[in-house]
């Protein structure tokens, strides 16, 4: 399998339940370039897709700069109505306080929008080497509950509480969306990944649900996987997983786990799926303040979350030029960014993309 695991192909849509019709041209997406190296990353996708010609006028949006009542945080009201209308979009990273301050933008795009499932592929790139080269799985996060939900207050001074919760619904929505997708591509396993002996009530529940959905679908493997287990055979032979699917919190950290199998978080792209058809692609890592602004950040995770949106959009001969271009460009190995061992800045890696379109 890991033969084809490059290939455009095999990155197919990611669609499920769309409702919008491709026919306008252009085709109106949402843009939020984001906090830290969001602006200039975005900036670099803007420039692939204008020398690749793809047809996607962009309706930009950014961080207000005051809390709107009627989100209860510094999205607009008028960002979120963008992405219900065109029910497709790209998302920079947008940066959280640690510790303190506002509830986190990105909390409130997919509570508001019900993103519920946050689907991040993950393959080792041809020409890049790393200690791998056979990784080719997809972690499936649920996106809405488990300890992202926000509940967590001071009980007594000293002692806090936070609160986990997990729902039949989400649990259920989300192992159907991952056995959907396995079987849509082609994929062969579904992992179930907890800590049930543990948490017994909430990642109880979650099994119970994955097992319930796992009954539905009968031609993929099903398997459960404590979390703990996970991490050290991901380490050790990644090449074991397939589909992984998992709650909240153990879908941020394994999803960066992975990302360090194939080189980082420059590399590794993700989309959320919301109900009524919306997706939202986005990067998986965050603003990285430490290089901001210094023209250094590697824009290749959110150009591949770029072209995962222009597949929801089955705009697939512009997807696979612009993934091959991305993928030669790094092969070739001349024009890297520092978090690769290379010296470009973002835009002369940009420029050269747009040279191998
Ligand atoms: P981070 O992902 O921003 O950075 C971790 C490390 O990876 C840093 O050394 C950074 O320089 C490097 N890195 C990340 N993306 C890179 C790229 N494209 N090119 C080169 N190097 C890259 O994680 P962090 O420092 O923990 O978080 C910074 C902020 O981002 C926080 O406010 C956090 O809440 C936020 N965040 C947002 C999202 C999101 O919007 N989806 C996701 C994760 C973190």
């Amino acid at each position: 399998r890991s033969q084809q695991a490059n290939s455009p192909a095999r990155v197919s849509s990611l669609l499920l339940g769309r409702t919008f019709s491709t026919e306008s041209n252009p085709i109106v997406a949402t843009l939020f370039p984001g906090d830290g190296i969001g602006p200039e990353i975005a900036e670099s996708v803007k420039q692939v897709f204008r020398a690749a010609d793809v047809p996607i006028e962009w309706e930009e949006h950014y961080v207000g700069k005051e809390i709107d009542p009627r989100t209860q945080s510094f999205l607009t009201w008028e960002s979120l109505e963008s992405v219900r209308r065109n029910k497709v979009g790209l998302k920079g990273p947008m940066a959280t306080p640690i510790g303190k301050g506002h509830r986190s933008l990105n909390l409130t795009l997919r509570k508001e929008l019900n993103l519920y499932a946050n689907v991040r592929p993950c393959y080792s790139l041809p020409g890049y080497k790393t200690r791998y080269d056979d990784v080719d799985l997809v972690t499936i996060r649920e996106n809405t509950e488990g300890e992202y939900s926000g509940l967590e207050h001071q009980v007594v001074r000293g002692v806090v509480e936070s609160i986990k919760i997990i729902t039949r619904q989400a649990s259920l929505r989300v192992a159907e969306y991952a056995f959907h997708y396995a079987t849509a591509h082609g994929r062969a396993r579904v992992s179930a990944i907890h800590k049930a002996n543990i948490m017994q009530k909430t990642d109880g529940l979650f099994l119970k649900c994955c097992r319930e959905v796992a009954e539905k679908y009968p031609e993929i493997t099903y398997e459960e996987v404590v979390i703990d287990n996970c991490c050290m055979m991901l380490v050790k032979n990644p090449a074991l997983f397939d589909v992984l699917v998992m709650p909240n919190l153990y879908g941020d950290i394994i999803s960066d786990l992975c990302a360090g199998l194939i080189g980082g978080l420059g590399l590794t792209p993700s989309c959320n799926i919301g109900e009524g058809g919306i997706a939202l692609a986005e990067a998986v890592h965050g603003s990285a303040p430490d290089i901001a602004g210094k023209n250094m950040a590697n824009p290749t995770a959110l150009l591949l979350s770029a072209v995962t949106m222009l597949r929801h959009l089955e705009l697939h001969d512009k997807a696979d030029r612009i993934q091959e271009a991305i993928l030669k460009t790094i092969a070739e190995g001349k024009y890297r960014t520092g978090d690769l061992g290379g010296t470009s800045t973002t835009t002369e890696f940009t420029k050269a993309i747009c040279d191998n379109l």
